[in-house]
């Protein structure tokens, strides 16, 4: 069976303990070989640009997974010029990684949930397996049932391990990871009324919020 890779798209805004708690736990429940960090450049589907530069973002997540062989980061979207479709990158990867290499795409319920409003989405599940993690503050998600996935891709959904890793793309897994309220949201807002941030990223990454001055924070 071919290694799989996990490959982890979101605005990372700043990166936090959400964020990393769900690459380790799907690292070891998808036994994924690495989980790869896409920063979105510009999140088409946001109202607004992001708050921190593409720069600083990439930054963010370097000095959050340091010392973590089995995490990486790749700035590609960032680079991209244009809107960061994710089913762009997931073409990428599959051209790099060949026909036979499960790739997995991870997201939270509340990404996931949105997904029929992504670019191409159908073509999506012939890239990619997507592992999708229930998050703790997604009450909407909790409360719909099977509903919260759309109905044309209910085939697709499995329990099994081997479905995943036994081929290269196309199933949906959902995973109950460590219940984490975190999110970047909050995060900046708490920033910008020099509230601690510490605890809910890493202290690197805290740091450089401060010195950069990031979210309107004064340190
Ligand atoms: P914002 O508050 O700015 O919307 P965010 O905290 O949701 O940001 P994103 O960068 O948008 O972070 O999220 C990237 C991915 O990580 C998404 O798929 C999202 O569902 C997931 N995610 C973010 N925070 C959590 C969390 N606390 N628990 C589980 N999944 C999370």
């Amino acid at each position: 069976m071919a290694p799989a890779l996990g490959l982890f798209g979101g605005t990372f805004d700043p990166v936090h303990f959400g964020h990393l708690r769900l690459a380790a736990e799907m690292r070891e429940a998808f036994r994924l070989e690495r989980v790869v960090f896409l920063p979105a450049g510009h999140p088409w589907q946001r109202e607004r640009d992001t708050y921190a530069s593409g720069a600083d973002r990439v930054k963010m997540l370097e000095l959050a997974i340091a010392g973590e062989p089995a995490f990486g980061v790749d700035d590609r979207e960032v680079r991209r010029e244009g809107p960061s479709y994710t089913v762009d990158t997931l073409e990428d990867y599959r051209r790099e990684c060949g026909p036979e290499a499960p790739l997995v795409f991870l997201c939270g319920t509340d990404a996931f949930a949105r997904v029929e409003t992504w670019h191409r989405w159908e073509s999506l599940f012939d890239l990619a397996h997507f592992a999708v993690a229930v998050r703790a503050d997604d009450h909407e998600w909790l409360s719909r049932g099977p509903g919260a996935i759309p109905k044309a891709l209910w085939p697709r959904v499995t329990m099994s391990l081997k479905d995943v890793l036994g081929s290269p793309a196309g199933r949906i897994m959902t995973f109950a990871m460590t219940p984490l309220a975190i999110s970047s949201t909050a995060i900046r807002a708490m920033a910008r009324v020099s509230a601690s941030i510490r605890y809910l990223t890493p202290d690197p990454v805290v740091d450089f919020i401060h010195q950069q001055q990031l979210y309107g924070s004064h340190a």
